[in-house]
């Protein structure tokens, strides 16, 4: 939104016709409004598949409903079309809070994992492992959800995702009803993967997941995952087999260049036309 105000803000209604020649290219560098987490040169996970192990023994809710939210959450994020990668529930486990948030790709421990802290609080402000620093402000009264993504030289290839189930605690997951669940587990999965926080609260990755009420992804939430995890089409010896089918009985097909050509002319048509309405409304302002 701030972009396209940007690019509107300062136009005078004279130069309007002639600015909408040019909102294509305005509109254009709205794109890509997701952000990558940790850093803006994290790559996503090697491979096109993500298995989630589960610890679901302190979560204050019952093992089924943890898994039937896991499962949608899953399920969101592989119906991006254009993502190569697929994510799985994997099987339950027994790691600790504490075991998990002391891991890394190295240590044995599965290497996505989703599980519960009921003493959420004293974990984060403590810090409890090397990989965390204490943090003496945190609180778990209004946070359901945290992900310590751990990646390696930039690779994302470990990551923790702790719920809150502490006692007490407004935010805790056994308060929230069955969408926000999906949505605050959807949200943490989206870091897991790579991704940051967005401002626009359209956004899943919107940096207050609990604000949405809809389990749904946004076209930047979409965008994001694509361009993490690019399906790799005929991979292998990087062939395209592109070509424009001629159409039978015909005298050629109109192929992509003429296309283009056709645009640019009418392009350049809008453009005269915008040109010549601004000079005749200054002649007018003028007398
Ligand atoms: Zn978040």
């Amino acid at each position: 939104m701030s972009v396209v105000k940007r690019c509107f803000g300062k136009a005078g209604w004279a130069s309007a016709f002639g600015l909408w020649v040019g909102a294509g290219l305005c509109f254009s560098s709205v794109a890509h409004a997701f952000t990558l987490s940790y850093s803006s040169a994290l790559q996503g996970w090697q491979g096109n598949t993500l298995s989630f192990a589960v610890n679901s023994s302190q979560c204050g809710i019952s093992q089924a409903a943890l898994y039937s939210a896991i499962d949608d959450a899953i399920a969101l994020w592989n119906r991006v079309p254009n993502s190569r990668i697929r994510l799985s529930r994997g099987p339950e486990v027994t790691t600790t809070v504490a075991q998990a948030l002391a891991g890394n790709a190295a240590s044995g421990l599965p290497t996505t994992l989703i599980l519960c802290d009921p003493n959420m609080q004293a974990t984060f402000q403590a810090g409890v492992s090397p990989n965390l620093d204490p943090d003496p402000s945190f609180t778990s009264n209004n946070i359901p959800g945290v992900t310590l993504p751990l990646p390696t030289d930039l690779t994302m290839d470990y990551a923790v995702l702790v719920l809150n189930s502490e006692s007490g605690k407004s935010a805790r997951i056994s308060n929230l009803d069955s969408t926000v669940l999906r949505v605050v587990i959807a949200h943490e999965i989206g870091h897991v993967l790579g991704l940051g926080h967005t401002q626009d609260i359209a956004n899943l990755m919107y940096f207050d997941a609990s604000e949405r009420a809809k389990l749904s992804l946004s076209q930047d939430d979409m965008d994001g995952i694509a361009y993490l995890y690019p399906r790799t089409e005929l991979a292998g010896n990087g062939l395209y087999g592109c070509g424009t089918v001629q159409r039978s009985g015909g005298t050629g097909g109109r192929g992509p260049g003429a296309r283009a050509a056709a645009e640019i002319l009418i392009w350049l048509g809008v453009a005269w036309l915008g040109a010549r309405a601004v000079r005749k409304f200054s002649k007018w302002r003028i007398a």
